[in-house]
């Protein structure tokens, strides 16, 4: 029997409320290289921003809806609550220093289920977990020069999914997307995807807490590996053949997509690893400009003025 398989974490997409503060956030103290500047293709008027390795890897890319003056969410069940990078290992201490002296809102590393850990929260209130992830070859992104490339984020290691009950959103994990359990305590459990490394992990945790209020500093969606267009169409083939709800494949310039629901209510994508970002902006230019897929180009004027301008530079 062929079963959907996605072979790790594309990207996760949030909501932030400024851009510039994230822009900041992200770029300069997380040391992530902001890889595309582009607009909500669903909704022009405002940002869509990508964060990556170098290349804008898939696995490493975190992206968000900036939205001024969306009112902040709450996190709960429903949504994916936590998102986890990798760094090196040996890594924490120095990153509990430089998110201090940033004024970052950060907690002290500590070791949980087997792995370092030192748990933050961006200016939004978006939770963020940075793993000391012993054996991730990724070399991430070295252009923030205040980040010794020894230290700098790797890329995506997890997502942790806040459910009322496990076993639904278990079932989907295991049985339509092909992915293995990986360890199970209690209402918890950890799946794991290709080889299990870092970028390939998603993580379960079930309590009765009240649902999660999807708006500023919560995860949108989260989006999962396809190979190819020829491939994704076969998986969009046999979920719907297994009932779920998925969309038609969608255009997102840099990969295409279908979205679905799993069963406690977050949305899932899955992206190709195909064109990527030096599509339409040579490999050196990423990120520095607005970048418009072909059929918004014609009212690149109006787009433009309508956002917000960025300003890219480290402002010490
Ligand atoms: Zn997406």
């Amino acid at each position: 029997m062929s079963t959907v398989a996605p072979h790790g974490l594309h990207h996760v997409t949030a909501i932030a409320e400024d851009p510039q503060r994230n822009v900041d956030f992200y770029a300069h103290v997380l040391g992530l290289r902001l890889v595309k500047q582009t607009v909500n293709f669903d909704a022009p008027e405002t940002y869509h921003l990508y964060y990556g390795d170098a290349a804008g890897r898939p696995s490493s890319l975190l992206t968000f809806f900036p939205w001024p003056g969306v009112p902040p969410g709450r996190q709960g069940t429903g949504l994916a609550t936590v998102t986890s990078f990798s760094v090196p290992e040996g890594s924490l201490a120095w990153w509990q220093r430089r998110l201090a002296d940033r004024g970052a809102d950060a907690d002290a590393p500590r070791t949980r289920d087997g792995e370092d850990v030192l748990v933050l929260r961006d200016p939004d209130g978006m939770v963020l977990e940075l793993v000391a992830a012993p054996g991730d070859a990724r070399s991430g992104w070295d252009g923030e020069a205040s980040i010794p490339s020894e230290h700098a984020v790797r890329g995506l290691h997890a997502i942790t999914l806040s459910e009322r009950v496990l076993d639904a959103s278990a079932a989907m994990l295991t049985d339509l997307l092909g992915m293995r359990l990986r360890s199970e305590d209690g209402a918890s459990a950890r799946f794991a995807m290709a080889g299990g490394e870092s970028g390939t992990l998603v993580d379960v945790a079930a309590s009765p807490r009240d649902r999660g209020l999807q708006a500023g500093g919560t995860v949108h969606h989260v989006a999962f590996r396809a190979p190819d267009l020829a491939t994704m169409t076969r998986w969009q083939a046999e979920l719907l053949d297994s009932g779920i709800d998925v969309t038609d494949i969608r255009d997102r310039q840099y990969f295409k997509s279908i979205y679905f629901r799993e069963p406690g209510g977050v949305l899932f994508e899955i992206a190709t690893d195909e064109p990527g970002f030096a599509t339409d902006e040579p490999l050196l230019e990423l990120g520095r400009s607005l970048k418009l897929p072909p059929w918004l180009e014609p009212d690149r004027e109006q787009i433009a003025a309508a956002l917000p301008p960025l300003r890219l530079d480290a402002t010490g």
